[in-house]
Order: structure tokens, then sequence, then C-alpha cells
């Protein structure tokens, strides 16, 4: 046997180009929602994991694409669903009434109404840590509590967290409470959270996994066998599951992530040096890697001005596709969030998320020159 290759280029570019029986170099879509059984010995003997039978339990694109996201996260079981809040539900499925979740105070939006609801109809408790001092998260945990949710670089202020330093110190506390991470923003190419101690990574494969603002889906890889065979009975149970044509899309988009994410950062930190220059601009928020830079315009008018005048970049919410976009999150991916905790995060009408895409910076550069009046 060849050793398997460990680097995430290789891993995705050559994702299932030796699976196929028939010797296809690019892993063909079945569509099939079941699979003959060859005998009654066989079906008898019928391994949900390894065979397939019903494609709510496993279909063959979904399963190379988690067995690829899996490798590429450094992990060792991957679930495909069909949005990144399926995955998020899939993640806190595990959770019982009267367990504790604690969650950094900066989310995506989306997260912060599930938790409330797990609260107010599952008996979740539910606590922040504001990121600061890993000894606050620290001293937050309590008997019952059962996993730590965190998302770096946090969106849309960019807190960035040292992933190694709390996993280390949650683990030597507590090693059953499980932490769990959001890698959306900088995917596998740029932060591997199971490789630096984190239990649980999680995506929204709609932004870069997928990278194209062409499908919804969502991901989450685990380490723990034991986990990981929870997790698949309710996944199994529920069938949250990425669809066939989906998966097919998502694995074929994977395998330019690293060549798409790099071209992301050079356009990201020219977008960047071009703001911190403008008068317009009173503060940018970038982590010095991947394609979303958040920044504050110096009021409210010149917001509106900028979002009614883009041409190249598109006004819509998302984010890591090859379009850029941006978004005022106050008034959209984050509105659902209480009005004290934007304060507090500095989430104002002023703050502008951009995901800046493949196109040449250049004229994007352009593009936000003339929206600001300033070309
Ligand atoms: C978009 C997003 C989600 C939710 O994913 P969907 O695919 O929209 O369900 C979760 N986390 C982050 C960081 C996101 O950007």
């Amino acid at each position: 046997m060849t050793k398997q290759p460990q680097s995430i280029d290789t891993i995705a570019a050559q994702a299932g180009s030796h699976e196929d029986r028939g010797g296809a170099v690019s892993f063909p879509l079945y569509f099939s929602s079941n699979y003959r059984h060859e005998s009654l010995a066989e079906a008898k003997a019928f391994d949900p994991t390894t065979g397939y039978s019903y494609s709510r339990l496993a279909t063959p694109n979904r399963r190379l694409l988690e067995e690829t996201l899996a490798k590429l996260e450094g992990g060792q079981f991957g679930f495909a669903l069909s949005s990144g809040m399926a995955a998020i539900q899939l993640a806190l499925s595990i959770l019982k009434t009267g367990d504790q979740l604690i969650s950094l105070d900066d989310l995506y939006g989306g997260d912060f109404r599930y938790f409330r609801y797990l609260a107010t109809h599952a008996g979740i408790n539910f606590a922040q840590w504001n990121g600061e001092r890993i000894d606050d998260l620290l001293a937050m945990i309590e008997p019952n509590t059962r996993l730590i949710w965190l998302e770096t670089p946090s969106n849309p202020t960019m807190k960035e967290l040292d992933i190694a330093a709390i996993a280390s110190r949650v683990h030597a506390t507590c090693p059953d409470i499980l932490v769990a991470v959001d890698n959306t923003f900088l995917t596998p190419v740029y932060q591997r959270p199971l490789t630096l101690g984190a239990d649980i990574v999680v995506h929204s494969a709609t932004k870069y996994l997928s990278g194209h603002n062409d499908l919804l889906g969502g991901v989450l890889v685990c380490k723990d066998k034991d986990l990981a065979d929870e997790y698949f009975d309710y996944y199994i149970t529920t069938g949250d599951t990425l669809a066939a044509f989906d998966s097919w899309l998502l694995l074929r988009s994977l395998k330019t992530l690293g060549v798409r994410m790099r071209q992301h950062t050079a356009g990201a930190q020219a977008v960047v040096a071009y703001l911190k220059q403008s008068s317009a601009v009173t503060k940018v928020l970038y982590p010095g890697k991947g394609g979303m830079v958040s920044f504050y315009l110096r009021d409210e008018a010149t917001v509106e001005r900028l979002l009614n005048h883009v041409s190249v970049i598109t006004f819509a919410e998302s984010l890591g596709g090859v379009e850029s976009l941006i978004t005022l999150p106050y008034y959209q991916t984050h509105a659902d969030v209480e009005e004290k905790q934007r304060e507090r995060l500095g989430i104002t009408p002023t703050l502008l998320r951009l995901s800046v895409g493949l196109e040449d910076p250049a004229d994007l550069i352009v593009d936000l020159q003339q929206a600001l009046g300033e070309g």
C-alpha cells in the first residue's frame, strides 16, 4: 500500500479519482434512492457504514464526500448535511435536558436563535463566554457542562481564539467536555481544529467549501468512534442528509479549495490595503488570511451610498464564493442577536462585512472607490 497523501491540496485534488470500479477519474453521480441486496445472507450482515441499502443511510457520493472531509479536517468520521445549521443541530444532538452548553458570545447569528430554542424547549442551560480570558471560561464550567462552542475568527467581528490553548485547558479541567469549533471562515486550508485538540468541527459548506454560491450544505467531522456512532444513529434516523447531486457538486468544488483560499487571501489583502487608507473607513477588521473583511464606515449615510452603488460587488447575504458579496450584519445576518449584545460586540449599523471573491482585486477596489464617491 502506498502512503496516504497528507497534503490538503493533494487530498482535495484527488478526492474520489481512484474510487470508481469502472475506472472513471471523476467519480460518477449515483441517482438512486435504494440499492439491491445480493442475497438474504448479505442483507442480514448488512452494515450501513460500509454498504448501501437505502439512501437516507448512505449514498456513494455522500460517503466519498464524507471520507474526503474527514481527511481534510484531520478527523476520522465525516457527516454531510443539508445545511450548516443542520450540522450544528447534529453536533448538539448529544445534549440532554439539564446539560450546560457554553458558547463564545460572538457567533453566526443563527446559532443564538438555535441555542435559545434549546434553552426554552429542551431544558439546555446556555452560558456565554466573551472569548477574552481562558480562566473565565474555566470558571464557568459546572458539573453538567457538556460542550463548549467556538467560532474563530468570529463572524463578523473577526475575534480570534487560541483553539489549542482552550482545548488543552478545558480537557485538563474535565476530559469529558467536548470542544466544538465552527471552521467555516478559515477552512482546513488555514486551520484544522481537530489537530489542535478540538473534538468536533462543523462547517457551513454553503460558504468556502462549496465556494460557488450554488448550494446549501453542512459538515460535521469528529475523531472519537463512540461519539461518531451516536451521531450516526441520530443522522440516519432523522435524515437531514446531503442529497446525491449536492454531494457530487460539493466534492467537485472541494478539489479547488486550496487554490481558491489562497486567492481569496491575496484579494482580501489588496482590498484591506485600500480600505485602510480610505477616508470613509474608520476601522478595518481582518485576521490576515482568508477572504472575509469587516470594516466600519464613518456614518450610516455612507453605508447606504456604498450599498446602493456597488456594481461589481453584490449586495447579498452569504460568503465564501467566487463572487464578492457585501452585507450589513446589523440588519441582515445578525438582526436576531439582542440589541444590547450587538452593541457590546460592535455590530453597529456602520459595520459592513465583505466576502472578497475571486475577481481581480483592482476591479473590486475601483468598485468600492466609485461607490464611496472617492473615484
Ligand atoms: C452561514 C453560516 C452558518 C449556517 O450555515 P447554513 O449553511 O446557512 O445553514 C453557520 N456558521 C457560520 C460561521 C456561517 O457563516
